[in-house]
């Protein structure tokens, strides 16, 4: 895939957030700073979807249970170790997990799949994943995200759908009459969120994709947008950006300068009498 500029689903969402932490990531060649310490939403995340993985794989509840309790047990993820108000989360989202599973009535399924699409004429390659994939029946499929945070936004997690329903459309081949039901189910609160997709939608995702690569490569300026995100920014302690939005530095307020009317330069302003 040599050559091909790679866009994915975490590369467009950077972008669109803050374009500063997009050049630290993908342009500057500078090295990622160390990764933030583990945080208790973080290790929930990652465990609940181990264990969902194997669960899939095995249809053994307990071959998920066993996973996400060693992932827990881990000294790096003493934050939400036994005893804590995150593992007791952790444990419950995955019951909600293994109930979820239990309703699902597939052919066949698959856990976490993962793919590239290169689309040589236009220069790009198409990278994304999916949680799990189910054949429902020969023209019936489903992809699963499996969410656990508090709330989502919808924007958002609708272009990861489609990405999911890329993903299956190519990898397993799908012949063009077959349709995909794309679920963001999240196991804190039970929230489902569908999209009923056709092969039409998928040719759709790809060359929205294609335009925002194309916009990406364009761009040649990589601003700064200093916001809430900045808190789960890597970056976040060398970005001069952010320190001075934190520390209310807005230069041209405290600027006593006359402001110059449209089109006019210094030389216009009248001298000051004697
Ligand atoms: S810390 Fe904030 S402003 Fe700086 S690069 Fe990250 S997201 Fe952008």
């Amino acid at each position: 895939m040599g050559g091909l500029f790679r866009i994915s689903h975490s590369k467009v969402q950077s972008f669109d957030r803050c374009r500063k932490q997009y050049w630290y990531r993908h342009v500057s060649g500078l090295e990622p700073p160390a990764p933030p310490p583990p945080t208790p939403p973080g290790v929930i995340g990652t465990g609940v979807h181990r264990a969902m993985k194997f669960l899939c794989q095995t249809g053994d509840a307990d071959d998920g249970r066993n996973e996400l309790d060693a992932y827990l047990r881990m000294p790096a993820h003493e934050c939400a170790g036994p005893g804590t108000e995150a593992y007791a989360a952790a444990f419950q989202m995955f019951e909600n997990g293994c109930q979820a599973h239990d309703t699902i009535i597939a052919q066949r399924s698959w856990a976490e799949l993962d793919t590239w699409i290169a689309r040589p004429g236009d220069g790009v390659t198409l990278q994304a994943r999916i949680d799990r994939a189910d054949r429902l029946g020969p023209l019936a499929w489903q992809v699963i995200d499996w969410k656990t945070g508090r709330w989502d936004m919808d924007e958002i997690v609708d272009a990861q759908l489609d990405l999911g329903h890329v993903v299956v459309r190519v990898t397993k081949q799908l012949p063009a009459a077959a349709e995909v039901t794309a679920i963001a189910w999240n196991l804190r609160n039970g929230r489902r969120r569908i999209r009923a997709l056709r092969r039409s939608d998928a040719v759709a995702t790809i060359r929205r994709f294609v335009g925002i690569a194309r916009r990406i490569q364009e761009t040649t300026e990589f601003e700064a947008t200093p916001s809430g995100a900045c808190g789960f920014c890597e970056w976040r302690p060398q970005c001069p950006d952010a320190a001075r939005a934190e520390a209310g530095e807005i230069e041209w307020l405290e600027d006593d300068e006359p402001e110059l009317p449209a089109g006019a330069s210094e030389e216009d302003i009248p001298a000051e009498l004697p």
